[in-house]
């Protein structure tokens, strides 16, 4: 599957996005306010989003829950019923662009579109082309149970269960190895 540079930079964006949402107690809300949302969309670049209100961050709240409900759903009907919805409700102007230097690629994201519309153009269609290549189930969760971070396995194997073998992988072992010493002890 062709992963061009924009498809790359959306997938980004998307798994950022989703890792912001708040979960129980212990989690706080990633986007608490205007200025999060802000340093968000200048940490991915986003161009033509003007200034930024309550009603962007409501918006982009909204759109990440849907996002959300995509990562690690099983039923790929399921997934494009959802990528469906949050394409069509941002409405979508295709458009070849080569900016910067880029090779020539499709921006989906309608000239002024709000920075919800955006996300949910551009990380939508991103997002379609692994259900049209039959490769939804790279759009995974991290298998660490403390963790449960969305990311998209690229491996070529589709064999990548951590958002981050580093932490996650890791840490995990070391719970494996201690839990085994335990046993062997006990
Ligand atoms: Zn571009
Ligand atoms: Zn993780």
């Amino acid at each position: 599957m062709l992963i061009t540079h924009d498809t790359r930079c959306a997938l980004d964006a998307v798994v950022d996005l989703v890792n912001t949402s708040p979960e129980g107690d212990e989690t706080p809300d990633g986007l608490p306010d205007v200025a999060a949302l802000a340093d968000f969309v200048r940490n991915h670049e986003f161009s033509d989003v003007g200034v930024l209100s309550e009603f962007d961050l409501s918006a982009v709240r909204k759109v990440r829950g849907r996002f959300a409900a995509i990562f690690a759903e099983p039923d790929a009907r399921t997934a494009a019923g959802l990528i469906n919805e949050l394409v069509a409700a941002a409405g979508t102007t295709p458009r070849l662009t080569d900016h910067d230097g880029y090779d020539w690629h499709v921006h989906y994201f309608a000239p002024g579109a709000s920075v919800a519309d955006h996300l949910a153009a551009d990380c939508g269609m991103a997002l379609a082309f692994f259900v049209v290549a039959g490769e939804q189930e790279r759009l995974r969760r991290c298998e660490a149970p403390d963790c449960r971070h969305a990311f998209v396995d690229l491996s070529r194997n589709r064999s990548r269960r951590y958002c981050d073998s580093r932490t996650c992988g890791n840490r995990l072992h070391v719970a494996a190895y201690r839990a085994r010493r335990k046993e062997a002890a006990g």
